[in-house]
């Protein structure tokens, strides 16, 4: 980490270094010209990849450690029932996603207990129901016209098959949009198997379409920890097929391939992560000097960073509240803990629709831009009785604790937008004295002796992803820099990239926006010559330093 001016200034030295040395790379797809609105194409692309490797301190102390248990290889159903969450046994209904008249099926049989094949034949799946398959196509069509930039990608390079020989083993979200893009993934010439990095999140029609188009994919929602294990599992356990890519959201998956298949892991050729845990676990698998496989961090990407958690998370937190609870924004009182993009995010939205908004933060920086955007800076134990709503945004731990939960008042939300399920003590509530009642899908009361209730949502992980819909354009940007790091790795010449974590160049990001562009006919303005040499810039980009803030 850079802990003083000059060596900040060394770090950037070396980094336009290291993009120089990698511009002299030959263009793979020269010929390729993604939009035709854009005026990069694919050759532009290769150079925009010379990929910088970051370095990146790890703030947080995310442990990489031997989490959760192992998937028990045969379990009896009610072996696997006692391990499911609550979640599981009650409602599979699709609640969460756009299409939830598709999966009202009150079948409670396990995925696993079935045999199922699809109209080719093959069984090499495991998902809900395959009959659901047609209406996750639907799904899958309708996610595609607001993808547009992704679609461009892959009808522009199916014919060079950048992607031909590649084995991608994925962990990510299994919603339409992921649909589109492993789709994009398979057009490019891979073969892809694919599992949920998430229990809740899983559109069962979009995992059903999927399979029948013959992607491997083993995914449901409502899966139990151990069912989560078995799928990740069969995507990489399977005879005759080994990875030799891995695209993954959280890092599970990566870390299941390290743990059980080290052999595998070493042949991988590369690796993408989209979250910031995942990026975190690499850091420290790199600080131990037991990253032996280089990868790409994709969360730190600018593209992802301002737009997946900002934008995303500004629309989808009003989705995920008025879904499950129906509640009226206005005049609500509500708290905020997190200041960052996706806090952000979400105390711009409940402040437009006239919402009292407090926010929470451990950092001045990100406390004084609250102060400057109008918010009411607090401690949570300031405000804990008076408060409607909480909403983690931190990617902390234990953000809010039993004893906070024990003096909100009655009636009041609790929901996570931010890391998986560690920033609400939900454990703290599992205890004989407190009563949990389900009363919607992902919706519980939990109810103290004297009466009190407290809204919990998704049982403390990220409501938007279990509770909503996420903007199909967000996940674009987000999916075409996943495919085109994929790409890049894929085909990087030996010794472009070591094993390392890499960020993204400026020039990548910039290439990813342009692409979405031309959905809001922007015109971008050019430089002149004379501008260019004022500024001492390619008229091409990248347009700023890599340590510009947007
Ligand atoms: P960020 O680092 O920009 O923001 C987190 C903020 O929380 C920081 O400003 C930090 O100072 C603050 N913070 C940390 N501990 C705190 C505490 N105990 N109390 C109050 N504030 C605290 O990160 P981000 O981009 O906003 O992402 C936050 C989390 O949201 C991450 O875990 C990320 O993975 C997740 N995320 C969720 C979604 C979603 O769709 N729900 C999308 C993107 C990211």
């Amino acid at each position: 980490m850079a802990e003083t001016a000059g060596e900040a200034k060394a770090e950037v030295k070396q980094a336009s270094k290291e993009v120089k040395e990698s511009e002299n790379v030959a263009e793979k797809y020269s010929a390729m010209t993604v939009s035709k609105n854009s005026e990069i194409n694919m050759g532009e692309l290769s150079s925009a990849f010379s990929a910088v490797p970051t370095h990146k301190p790890v703030k947080k102390q995310i442990q990489f450690v031997e989490e959760k248990q192992e998937f028990s290889r045969f379990p009896t159903k009610t072996g696997r029932r006692s391990l499911s969450r609550s979640i599981s046994q009650s409602s599979t209904d699709s609640y969460s996603s756009a299409a939830s008249y598709t999966d009202s099926s009150d079948d409670e049989t396990s995925p696993r207990d079935k045999t199922q094949v699809n109209s080719k034949g093959s069984s090499d799946f495991c998902v809900k129901n395959i009959k659901q398959a047609e209406f996750g196509r639907r799904e899958i069509e309708i996610a595609e016209q607001d993808m547009s930039a992704l679609i461009s990608l892959r009808k522009r390079a199916q014919s060079e098959k950048p992607l031909a020989g590649a084995k991608i083993v994925g962990c990510t979200h299994i919603t339409a949009q992921t649909a589109v893009l492993i789709e994009t993934l398979v057009a490019l010439g891979a073969q892809c198997r694919w599992t949920a990095c998430n229990i809740y999140s899983t559109q069962n029609e979009v995992a059903a379409a999927l399979a029948e188009r013959g992607v491997s994919v083993f995914a449901w929602k409502g899966e139990s920890e151990d069912d989560f294990w078995w799928c990740i599992d069969c995507c990489v356990n399977t005879e005759g097929w080994q990875p030799n890519m891995i695209l993954d959201d959280g890092g599970d998956l990566t870390h299941w391939v390290y743990k059980k298949y080290p052999n595998v892991f070493k042949k991988i050729r590369g690796i993408v992560e989209e979250s910031v845990t995942g990026v975190h676990r690499l850091y420290q698998l790199s600080k131990a000097g037991k990253l032996c496989v280089p990868a790409m961090n994709v969360n730190d990407s600018v593209t992802k960073q301002k737009f997946d958690n900002l934008y995303c998370c500004r629309e989808s937190i009003l989705d995920g509240l008025k879904r499950t609870t129906d509640v009226m924004f206005g005049g609500k009182q509500v708290v905020v803990c997190g200041y960052g993009e996706v806090g952000k995010g979400c105390s711009a939205a409940l402040k437009a629709l006239g919402a009292v908004v407090y926010v929470t933060e451990i950092d001045p920086i990100c406390a004084l831009q609250a102060c400057m955007d109008g918010f009411r800076v607090v401690k949570l134990n300031e405000v804990i009785r008076l408060v409607d709503v909480i909403i983690t945004c931190t990617g902390n731990k234990n953000v809010v604790t039993r004893d906070q939960l024990d003096r909100m008042k009655n009636g009041c939300i609790v929901c996570n937008m931010g890391h998986s399920n560690t920033e609400i003590d939900v454990a703290s509530l599992r205890t004989p004295e407190l009563t949990w009642e389900r009363v919607r899908s992902q919706v519980d009361h939990v109810i103290w002796p004297d009466g009190k209730r407290v809204i919990l949502l998704a049982e403390g992980r990220l409501l938007n992803l279990s509770c909503s819909t996420v903007p199909t354009f967000v996940l674009s940007i987000t999916a075409t820099t996943q495919a085109l790091a994929l790409i890049e790795l894929y085909n990087a010449p030996d010794g472009r990239y070591k094993q390392d974590v890499y960020l993204l160049p400026k020039k990548m990001d910039e290439y990813v926006a342009s692409l979405h562009l031309a959905t809001f006919d922007a015109h971008l303005t050019e430089l002149t010559d004379e501008q260019a040499k004022y500024l001492g810039l390619n008229k091409n980009g990248p347009f700023k330093p890599n340590y510009y803030r947007y």
